[in-house]
């Protein structure tokens, strides 16, 4: 590895010994970013060390009153990880798992994830560890409208964007916005995204990050001179990621026949692809419970108590849930069913040895979330478009443009990937060619 780059991790260990997914994370990424490192400016100028931080991040009290009177106080967070090519734009995860790794990490992989979706933004996250499991809506209402009490002055439309992620859906961006607008007391539309169709939202934003993966995995076998058409996809999680990817390989002609849950993994051979079926997604999302038990109950398919789907054997593998849930175990069994497609629609979600294990693999072409989980955040800029001409696109517009999108960074990493003679590493690729955007426009601002 690089000089520079080996003393850089070296001091991302000593100073985030205790934040795992950071850590894991960004040494990945500077493996991978290693063949395009022989650039003497990037160690004048002390570059890396400005990647791989964020440039500004903040903690607050997020405090509010239950349905019973009874107070909490929950911890909210905003990373604003870099600037470099836009203002910051990324997430807000509410989770209990939530907490000063797991945003920065988070952020990081935004900030790689925005650079090549070809529009003008910048990278952050956020969120809170609260549990928003089993709250009503009252509830939850009060808990966006204290977060953004807390969260209003640090956005903007020109300075940072925040959406959703996990926990953080439709309901959720509408309390924060419109909390976000009475403390103003005016519709900045484009400081948040992810909006709801009647008040500035995009059409396919909602379906955008699932629909962005199957693009990405369509453009990857039209280049593997293969089809979609006829593929079985296994996916983990039944959220809105999972939800859209069921819908989008329906529509292109392949199934999705796995969904799972905390509680284990759902195995429909027939594949999700019916309306009833995706709408009964939605329905198991809103109501809280997350439990995917109930979806084979009502269609008859088989339930996995405690399992995950990496043991069906399918020709591709989509995990859509969230961050290390796939480990060693589940890449051997991967390996072992002949899978041949590994594209990650979620963040990070496999371990670092699981990952190296599928890459080194020589039957599996494997593409990373910063590529194929970009279709989110790609349809939130375009959203920003939107509200900045004061006109909506048409859903067809919007499709084709995410669709557009996707393929360039497809054909973007694949061409990096090329370049440093790394063949059909397309993780590697991907991570190049977005270094290379970013830190060619840090350095053209200057310090
Ligand atoms: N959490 C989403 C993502 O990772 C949303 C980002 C955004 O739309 O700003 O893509």
């Amino acid at each position: 590895m690089n000089n520079y780059a080996v003393r850089v991790a070296a001091q991302l260990r000593q100073r985030y010994a205790n934040e795992p997914e950071y850590l894991q994370s960004v040494l990945t990424w500077l493996d991978m970013i290693d063949p395009a490192l022989d650039d003497p400016r990037y160690e004048k100028l002390d570059l890396l060390t400005r990647m791989v931080e964020p440039e500004r991040m903040f903690t607050f009290l997020v405090p509010w009153v239950d349905d019973n009177g009874t107070a909490h106080t929950s911890h909210g967070y905003r990373v604003q990880f870099n600037s470099a090519i836009g203002p910051y734009k990324g997430g807000l995860r509410f989770h209990p798992g939530v907490n000063p790794s797991v945003v920065k990490f988070l952020g990081f992989e935004q900030t790689y994830k925005n650079a090549l979706t070809g529009l003008p933004i910048g990278g952050a996250s956020g969120g809170a560890d609260f549990d928003p499991r089993g709250r009503s809506s009252r509830e939850i209402m009060r808990f966006c409208q204290s977060f953004m009490n807390a969260l209003y002055r640090y956005i903007g439309s020109d300075t940072d964007v925040p959406a959703g992620d996990i926990g953080v859906g439709a309901r959720e961006i509408g309390y924060l916005y419109g909390q976000y607008k009475r403390l103003l007391g005016k519709a900045e539309s484009s400081a948040l995204t992810g909006k709801g169709l009647t008040y500035g939202g995009s059409k396919v934003r909602l379906e955008a990050a699932g629909f962005g993966t199957v693009y990405f995995l369509a453009r990857m076998l039209e280049h593997q001179k293969d089809s979609i058409e006829g593929k079985t996809i296994a996916v983990s999680g039944f959220g809105n990621m999972s939800w859209g990817v069921c819908r989008k390989a329906a529509e292109l002609g392949a199934k999705v026949v796995t969904l799972s849950g905390p509680d284990g993994y759902v195995h429909d051979p027939d594949g999700v692809v019916t309306e009833e079926k995706l709408e009964f997604l939605m329905d198991m999302r809103d109501s809280g419970q997350d439990k995917v038990s109930v979806y084979a109950d009502r269609f008859g398919a088989a339930f996995h108590p405690g399992k995950k789907p990496w043991e069906v054997p399918v020709n591709v593998v989509i995990p859509c849930a969230t961050q290390n849930e796939l480990d060693v175990e589940d890449a051997v069994r991967i390996m072992a069913n002949d899978v041949r497609y590994y594209v990650e629609g979620a963040n990070m979600p496999a371990t670092a040895e699981a990952l190296k294990l599928l890459r080194l693999s020589p039957k599996i072409l494997t593409a990373g979330s910063k590529a194929s989980g970009s279709g989110g955040v790609a349809v939130s800029a375009l959203e920003m478009a939107q509200n900045s001409i004061r006109y909506n696109w048409k859903r067809s517009e919007v499709d084709a443009r995410l669709r557009e999108i996707m393929s360039s960074i497809y054909d973007a990493s694949a061409a990096a990937a090329e370049e440093y003679g790394l063949g059909y590493d397309l993780i590697a690729g991907n991570d190049i060619a977005a270094f290379k955007k970013i830190s060619e426009a840090m350095i053209a601002q200057g310090l």
